[in-house]
């Protein structure tokens, strides 16, 4: 059976059915071996019998997740002239997380089994009441607020005021640094930072692979608007960073936008939507959008004394920016993108597995491969390879008969394979294989890249 054309089930837009048709515990098992097997992501310290909650990206994982970043990245500063980067320490002044309310509210409310002394956050329990780790029915404790902020120490003494946090979010990076970036480009609202970097959480309940660890990377941008225009913007990034997914391979059906109910709102928040995916457990956020208005502003203001406010010469007023945030996971994006792009398919009575990733966020792009490993062959894939390097990520893959390298190639995502047979020392042309359709096209070696690239979105 091959998915493409002859089910139901969500197409990417490109047309390709993908994997969500497969019973779902059966498709998240065979994303996590795939990704171990192939060396996509294993468990963190395995060695040492693992370390639960966090996760080590493999030579191609982190080719995958660098690509989703770099896709990030590229819609949000590349293609855009209102908005800039950032890359702000990890450490920051305690008095910035007094300031954003994080010491305060950055909390969980954790509950104890009595009976198993195992810890569940207390919104996460089941209805039925019973502990999820042995069974005990109602024998929790009250809950008590739990913070996530992970505590160290910066300097030689251990002492209360040398206390510092591993930060929780990159935001507060770019808050506090709102006036530095704003004079130093003289942007005038409506215009963004952007930053992508690790953020740590001591989550009570880690799990669901990449989903939900306790060190994890971000991809945050805080957009500063004029304060009567940040349902506006609120809207429009909705909307933008929804179709972002979807561009980028993940089918409209197994995506959607959540607004939040009033009573869910975060404390700083008018307005929030969640960028959820269909998960194999069920629907899970990618990205929060928020309305914050002017909180953040005002509060490092406040406890810092400096003036964040703006000065609008051509309308000659002052206001303080609101903030509309669109804050993404990268290690949760990944994950989804893996998902949405695993399928298995029989094509000629052999079945094979894919990775139907956009060519953008696949690990390689192209796979040369020489027909043997014959020695008048070598130095023409050499020359091909060295063609091609400068311009894409490749992999040079001579181990097996060609149709198992084909198969290992569509395993990981490959997009392109290019086959250097002995008609290649005649004609100099060598033979292009696409991933999806399977198709092969005889393409002369001097206009291999220009093929290439031409594909590439
Ligand atoms: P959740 O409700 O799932 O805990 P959140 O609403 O607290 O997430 P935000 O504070 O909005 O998350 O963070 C923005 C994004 O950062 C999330 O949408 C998610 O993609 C990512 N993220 C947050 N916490 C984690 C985590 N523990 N592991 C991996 N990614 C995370």
């Amino acid at each position: 059976m091959t998915r493409r054309g002859n089910d139901d089930g969500p197409r990417d837009r490109r047309g390709y059915a993908r994997a969500s048709t497969m019973a779902k515990p059966d498709l998240m098992e065979r994303v996590v071996n795939l990704c171990k097997r192939r060396g996509f992501v294993f468990p963190s310290s395995e060695i040492y019998g693992g370390f639960r909650s966090t996760w080590d990206y493999g030579p191609l994982g982190v080719l995958l997740k660098r690509n989703v970043k770099d896709a990030w990245w590229t819609s949000m500063i590349q293609l855009r002239d209102d908005i800039v980067g950032l890359d702000s320490a990890i450490l920051m002044a305690p008095r910035v997380w007094e300031a954003s309310g994080h010491l305060e509210t950055f909390t969980d409310p954790l509950v104890d089994c009595r009976h198993c002394q195992q810890r569940f956050r207390a919104d996460q329990l089941p209805p039925s009441g019973a502990c999820p780790h042995c069974g005990a029915k109602d024998g929790f404790t009250d809950s008590r607020a739990f913070n996530l902020m992970f505590k160290t120490h910066v300097g030689p003494v251990e002492d209360e005021a040398a206390v510092a946090y591993l930060r929780p979010e990159t935001a507060q990076g770019i808050f506090v640094n709102f006036a530095n970036v704003q004079t130093t480009t003289r942007k005038k609202p409506p215009f963004g930072i952007a930053q992508i970097g690790k953020s740590f959480r001591n989550e009570i309940t880690p799990g669901n692979f990449v989903y939900r660890t306790r060190e994890f990377e971000q991809m945050e941008m805080e957009f500063f608007v004029p304060p009567e225009d940040g349902e506006r913007w609120f809207e429009y990034w909705c909307d933008q960073r929804l179709r972002w997914y979807g561009e980028h391979g993940i089918p409209e059906a197994q995506l959607r936008l959540r607004p939040h109910d009033p009573e869910e709102l975060s404390h700083y928040s008018v307005a929030t939507a969640d960028v959820e995916f269909d998960f194999p457990w069920g629907w899970g956020e990618l990205e929060g959008i928020a309305n914050r208005t002017d909180f953040d502003l005002r509060a490092h203001a406040e406890h810092s004394g400096q003036d964040l406010s703006y000065y609008d010469q051509e309308h000659d007023r002052r206001y303080v920016p609101h903030v509309i945030e669109p804050a993404a996971g990268a290690d949760r994006a990944t994950l989804a993108f893996l998902l949405a792009a695993y399928s298995e398919e029989e094509v000629a009575g052999e079945r094979r597995t894919v990775l139907h990733l956009d060519p953008r966020l696949a690990p390689i792009k192209v796979a040369v491969l020489p027909l043997s490993r014959h020695e008048r062959l070598l130095p023409v894939v050499e020359e091909i390879a060295g063609g091609l390097r400068p311009h894409l990520m490749i992999d040079v893959d001579s181990a097996g008969s060609i149709g198992r390298r084909y198969r290992r190639q569509d395993e990981v995502g490959t997009p392109w394979c290019v086959t250097v047979d002995f008609e290649t020392l005649d004609d100099k042309a060598v033979t292009v294989r696409d991933r999806d359709t399977m198709h092969q096209d005889r393409v002369p070696a001097e206009q291999l890249n220009a093929y290439l690239l031409e594909r590439l979105p």
